[in-house]
């Protein structure tokens, strides 16, 4: 009898590289998602040197890097005093193959580690599937989801987010802590360099306690963070 798939709840970037990474092992896998189709969020947007390794054991380096940014340069100024550091990722070449940042939306990543999984005949990836339970059976998990469906599962991996329901069924603590703080994210066509003279492809401008990011991506051509107390 064939072994049930193991089941992956959320299809946000863990759970897609998880299922592929799956995948890629031999092993059967079906991705569950509540949503229609990808979250369109905007919400990481640059990933660093091991995410890039993990990137390119998966396959998906190629195209990562077709639709993104290298960006190797970062620089931390004062609002006032002006350039306070700045350091340069190539610093660590003989560290890494990937000594460099890589600004890409996660809305962008995440359709090419889609159509990866896709492509492989091990996975699966259903959208409108929301899990409402997971029980525990002798070789394995049943699913169950909103819409009254069972899946069986060899066993059910967790990658449904900050808020998972997962890991509240199986019982899990939260270890970590939350921001106690809040992030504007604007985008603009301005030109920043012009703007903030000097700036290098990825800065920081801090004021006070304030955070402004400016990094340049074609797509997000700026971000701006603001902690404790907001941007003026
Ligand atoms: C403003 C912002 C900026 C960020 N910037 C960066 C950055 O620059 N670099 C970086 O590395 N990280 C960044 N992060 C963090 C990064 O976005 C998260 O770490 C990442 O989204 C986590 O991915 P995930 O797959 O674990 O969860 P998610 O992306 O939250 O995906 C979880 C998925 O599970 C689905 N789901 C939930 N419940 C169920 C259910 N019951 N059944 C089925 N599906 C379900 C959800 O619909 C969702 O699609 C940022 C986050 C934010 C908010």
């Amino acid at each position: 009898m064939a072994r049930a798939p193991i089941v992956v709840v959320g299809a946000g970037p863990v759970g897609l590289c998880l299922a592929l990474r799956i995948a890629q092992s031999g092993a059967a896998v079906l991705v569950l998602e509540k949503r229609a189709g990808l979250s369109k969020a905007s919400k990481a947007s640059t990933f660093h040197p091991p995410t890039l390794e993990i990137l390119s054991a998966l396959g998906v380096w190629d195209e990562s890097a077709r639709q993104g940014q290298v960006v190797s340069r970062a620089q931390y100024r004062d609002s006032e005093a002006g350039v306070a550091a700045e350091f340069d990722l190539a610093a660590i070449a003989d560290q890494t193959r990937f000594p460099f940042r890589l600004h890409l939306e996660q809305a962008v990543l995440t359709p090419i580690l889609l159509a990866a999984l896709e492509q492989h005949p091990l996975a699966e990836v259903r959208f409108g599937a929301e899990v409402s339970a997971i029980t525990q059976t002798a070789d394995g998990a049943q699913v169950q989801l909103v819409d009254g469906a069972m899946e069986a599962a060899s066993c059910v991996i967790g990658a449904d987010g900050a808020r998972s329901a997962v890991r509240g069924w199986i019982g899990a603590a939260f270890e970590g802590a939350d921001y106690p703080t809040r992030v504007l994210r604007l985008m603009t066509k301005a030109p920043l360099d012009e703007l903030c003279p000097g700036a290098a492809p990825l800065t920081y401008l801090f004021a006070g306690r304030r955070i402004l990011q400016l990094p340049e991506d074609e797509r997000l051509l700026a971000h701006h963070s603001a902690r404790a107390g907001g941007i003026e």
